[in-house]
């Protein structure tokens, strides 16, 4: 068991018009925590209800200057056009967030069906983030039903096809008890052959930094992933 935390690859600063931490304490507090690895990837939006307000080439300077990777969260609906140079970022995490009401399965399924349609015709990022997103906003929080498994299973072969990696998203982990995306699905990867995995909290708050993410290697171990990736001048496995 390590002292600390291996990576938080999921942070929100006030470069996201939903944080208002700023680097140098996101910095400070995952020292703080022991956390060995870390990326901010503030949201660049592209969908017809945003405005994108991310300015690139002054994130990037800014995370240069404290020597980090240059990361994003790169939230696009697949429709709007894609105006963004993804190669600027180091760490590109591409997240669908467009999620239609009612939340129920028939709309799980359309959201799914949605990402396996982007993730066919788009490279430009190197994981994929909190793949059943829109449980997060289910009024029981329910899993993604089995019948949903395989249009889930299109999308986790599609990701392994191209190269791309899985995020495991600790965010829910104190809301429900469960990563995003859930155990199953993770399950579902491992059996297809994935072992791409990339971790983050999604922190938008201070003490949220490194959240859950422990818990969410214990699951990792639990299942029989050996490791997962971080970014060090290139990608690579650590062991957890
Ligand atoms: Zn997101
Ligand atoms: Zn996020």
């Amino acid at each position: 068991m390590r002292p600390g935390i291996i990576a938080d690859y999921h942070l929100h600063s006030n470069y996201s018009p939903d944080s208002e931490s700023r680097i140098e304490d996101i910095i400070r507090v995952s020292r703080e925590k022991n956390i060995e690895h870390i990326i901010i990837t503030d949201h660049y939006e592209i969908a017809d209800e945003h405005e994108n307000i991310l300015n690139v080439d002054e994130y990037r300077k800014k995370m240069e200057k404290y020597s980090l990777p240059v990361g994003v969260e790169l939230g696009w609906n697949g429709i709007k056009e894609l105006t963004v140079d993804t190669t600027k970022f180091d760490y590109v995490l591409f997240s669908h967030h467009y999620i239609e009401n009612p939340v129920n399965q028939t709309n799980y399924k359309r959201y799914l069906l949605r990402l396996l349609d982007i993730v066919n015709r788009f490279d430009g990022y190197h994981a994929l983030a909190h793949l059943d997103f829109p449980r997060r906003y289910h009024e029981y929080n329910e899993p993604f039903a089995k019948d949903l498994f395989d249009v889930i299973g299109e999308i986790l072969k599609t990701l392994i096809k191209n190269g791309k990696s899985l995020e495991l998203n600790t965010a829910t982990m104190s809301i429900y008890g469960e990563p995003n995306p859930s155990i199953e699905i993770l399950k579902l990867y491992k059996s297809l052959g994935g072992r791409n995995i990339t971790i983050g909290s999604d922190a938008h708050e201070l003490e949220d930094i490194g959240k859950g993410i422990n818990d969410g290697i214990e699951i990792l171990k639990k299942l029989g992933y050996n490791y997962i990736l971080v970014f060090d001048i290139e990608w690579k496995e650590v062991r957890i």
